[in-house]
C-alpha cells in the first residue's frame, strides 16, 4: 500500500498555516505500521545494532517496534525534566525560543551502535541535537529513520551534513 494514504492532513494545527502530518491514522491500521516498519529497518536487517533512540513522544511507538524488530534495546530521549535517573542534555532551537532534551547518561555506552527514531523531520532542530546529544555519549549513530520527511524545510540535508546517513518513506512539500 502506499504509505501516504494512511497519514492525515490537519490543517491549522497546532496554530494557523501548519499543516500537521498526523501519522495516529498510520499506527492506528494494521497493514500500515507493518509495512512501516518493515520499509524502515529492511537496510539494517542483519546488521549489528545496540540501541534504537527514540524522540519523545511518537518516536517512542516506531522507536519501539523497530528494536523489537532489529533484536536491539531502546533508549528514550525526552523533554527536560522526565528522565528520573541521571541525564545528559542539549540545548536546541525552537521556532519561538530555546528547548532541552535529555537521555541517562548510561542509556548508550561509548562506541555503541545507535540508529534514531521519529515520526516526521521538518528543519532538523530537534533531530540534529538529538545526533549531538548520542555523540557526546561517545554514541555512532548509524542512521536516523523517519516516517515523513518535509525536504523543503532542509532537515534531512542538515542531518547529511553530520554524516548521519537518513533513511524516509514519505515526503510531502512545503512545510
Ligand atoms: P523539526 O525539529 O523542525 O525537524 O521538527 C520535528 C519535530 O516536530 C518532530 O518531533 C515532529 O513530530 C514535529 N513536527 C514538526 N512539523 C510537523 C508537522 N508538520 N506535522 C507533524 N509533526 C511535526
Amino acid at each position: 500500500m502506499n504509505l501516504i494514504d494512511a497519514i492525515r492532513t490537519i490543517p491549522d494545527y497546532p496554530k494557523p498555516g501548519i499543516l500537521f502530518r498526523d501519522i495516529t491514522t498510520l499506527l492506528g491500521d494494521p497493514r500500515a505500521f507493518r509495512q512501516t516498519v518493515d520499509e524502515l529497518v529492511q537496510p539494517y536487517a542483519g546488521l549489528k545494532v545496540d540501541k534504537i533512540a527514540g524522540i519523545e513522544a511518537r518516536g517512542f511507538i516506531i522507536g519501539g517496534a523497530i528494536a523489537h524488530q532489529l533484536s536491539a534495546g531502546f533508549v528514550p530521549i525526552r523533554k527536560k525534566g522526565k528522565l528520573p535517573h541521571t541525564t545528559v542534555s542539549i540545548a536546541y532551537s525552537l521556532e519561538y525560543g530555546v528547548d532541552e532534551m535529555e537521555i541517562h547518561a548510561d542509556g548508550v555506552l561509548s562506541g555503541e551502535r545507535v540508529i534514531l527514531v521519529d515520526d516526521l523531520i521538518a528543519t532538523g532542530g530537534t533531530a540534529t541535537a538529538a545526533c549531538q546529544l548520542l555523540r557526546n555519549l561517545g554514541a555512532i549513530v548509524e542512521a536516523a529513520v523517519f516516517i515523513v520527511d518535509l525536504p523543503e524545510l532542509g532537515g534531512a540535508d542538515k542531518l547529511r551534513a553530520m554524516d548521519v546517513p537518513v533513511r524516509t518513506l514519505v515526503e510531502f512539500a512545503g512545510h
